[in-house]
């Protein structure tokens, strides 16, 4: 068990312990810290945070991976972080391995989140082993010529997106078993329209109502879903023949919930959500008032790094008050309006928000940086100099919009005004009034 930052709770303050320090876990983390209240323990089997909206990013530009692989050291002051792999979660307390004695606690944050094959999401619980990984898929990108990506939701479309926009003259098809990228039909129809018109602008063909059949297929590593080497594959309906020298597959994440199926909230795992923790209106997992589940572990909500944040701050106010005896506060607030920002590559990408300037945010804030800066942030850290994108000034441009995509995370209440106050300063054709942003 490493302990990155340790203090002692010599003051015996309320024990709050938080299981998983990604995005959920980190944002409450640091909200009741800052309270000076409370002795915050954050548990996560990695030694660093990974920032994993900057994943694709990582996989194509040289030393990006460095930019997205987050120290905990400067999260806490009234707390520690502590790298271990917790087994079981019980209402008694938190085992982690190599440790008979559970953890106690006061609050319980449960924030474990969901795992995604590589690149997407890395499994190694080391920095230096990530940074090896991202730098030798890397290498394998620029050697293929031929690229086959399977599975047309978010992350195959960036992946789309970043590779065709660094490697332009590669050979990128998309399989995708939906009728439209995406599946989700919460969005605009332009959006969706838009985004394959984009896509293919880039080069890359989307096979649509079609499957590329896997299973005789065998991964070096389960976390690590991409084949190497030749390989032809038939589509299953339309018999296409697609030659590929490198495959991903992009196919969905799976919720990280093994160490509550060790424990008696087992009963709150709802299969209907593919094992989420069912949740109260206040967040509360069912059944007790100081456990909660935020973020992708949790069964409210889409699965998204700014509504995992959202959850948390609620969590981190809800927990404050109830420490206070203060009234109970108002229930959680769901996002109203669907929401999202869809990169492609370097240069663009579609966006929708309940406001327009979607696309226009995805382009000239999302796509420069990767909401890297405002990560660092979070973490109390400078960002990592050591390299640097290819888009310094935007980058740096860009910071300052990026901190105010906080509003993003009130964002289901997001206004014109707000959007207006976004996109100041952005060129003003993108801004000319009544013109139709996603
Ligand atoms: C490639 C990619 C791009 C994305 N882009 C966006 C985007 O642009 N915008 C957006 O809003 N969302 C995006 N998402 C979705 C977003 O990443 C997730 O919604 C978000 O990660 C959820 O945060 P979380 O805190 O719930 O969990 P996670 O970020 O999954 O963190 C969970 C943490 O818990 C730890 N953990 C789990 N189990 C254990 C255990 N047993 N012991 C110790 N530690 C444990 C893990 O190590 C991990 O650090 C993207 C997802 C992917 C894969």
């Amino acid at each position: 068990m490493g302990i990155i930052g340790s203090r002692e709770n010599k003051d015996k303050k309320p024990v709050v312990l938080i299981v998983g320090g990604g995005y959920g876990g980190v944002q409450c983390a640091k909200a009741l810290d800052k309270t000076g209240h409370f002795f915050v323990v954050l548990i996560d089997r990695k030694s660093y945070f990974f920032h994993n909206i900057g994943a694709l990013r990582a996989s194509v530009e040289p030393n990006y991976a460095h930019q997205i692989l987050i120290p905990y050291d400067r999260l806490l002051t009234h707390g520690c972080v502590v790298q271990a792999e917790v087994e079981v979660i019980s209402p008694d307390g938190v085992k982690v391995n190599g440790h008979d004695e559970p953890i106690q606690f006061d609050y319980l944050v449960i924030a474990t989140g969901s795992s995604y094959a590589f690149p997407g999401k890395v499994a190694e619980t080391e920095q230096s082993q990530a940074l090896a990984h991202y730098d030798n898929l890397r290498q394998k990108i620029e050697q293929a010529k031929r690229i086959l990506i399977i599975g047309g939701g978010p992350v195959g479309i960036e992946l789309a997106g970043e590779i065709a926009t660094d490697f332009p003259h590669k050979d990128i098809t998309l399989v995708h078993s939906g009728v439209a990228l995406l599946d989700s039909g919460a969005f605009k129809k332009e959006f969706y329209t838009r985004l394959q018109a984009d896509l293919e602008r880039l080069g890359v063909k989307i096979v649509f109502n079609d499957r590329v059949d896997l299973n005789t297929t065998t991964y070096a590593h389960q976390h690590e879903k991409f084949i190497e080497g030749d390989q032809t594959f038939l589509t299953t309906k339309g018999k296409i023949e697609i030659k590929t020298d490198l495959t991903f597959v992009c196919t969905g994440a799976h919720v990280n919930n093994r160490s509550l199926k060790a424990g008696p909230l087992v009963a709150e795992l709802d299969p209907n959500k593919e094992g989420r923790l069912n949740v109260n209106e206040y967040l509360q997992v069912k059944g007790y008032t100081n456990i909660f589940a935020i973020g992708d572990i949790s069964s409210k909500e889409e699965k998204l790094a700014f509504l995992a944040d959202k959850q948390a701050d609620y969590v981190a106010s809800f927990i404050t008050r109830i420490e206070h005896k203060k009234d109970f506060p108002e229930e959680y607030r769901p996002a109203k309006h669907p929401a999202m920002l869809v990169t492609l590559g370097r240069n663009g990408g579609v966006g929708q928000l309940p406001t327009k300037g979607g696309s226009t945010i995805v382009k000239y804030v999302k796509s420069k940086g990767m909401l890297t800066s405002k990560q660092w942030c979070t973490l109390n850290q400078k960002r990592h100099q050591a390299t640097q994108s290819t888009d310094t000034e935007q980058l740096d441009h860009s910071s300052g919009y990026e901190n105010k995509l906080d509003s993003l995370k009130h964002s289901m209440e997001f206004t014109e005004d707000d959007a207006r106050q976004l996109l100041a300063g952005l060129p003003a054709k993108e801004l000319e009034l009544g013109q139709d942003f996603i």
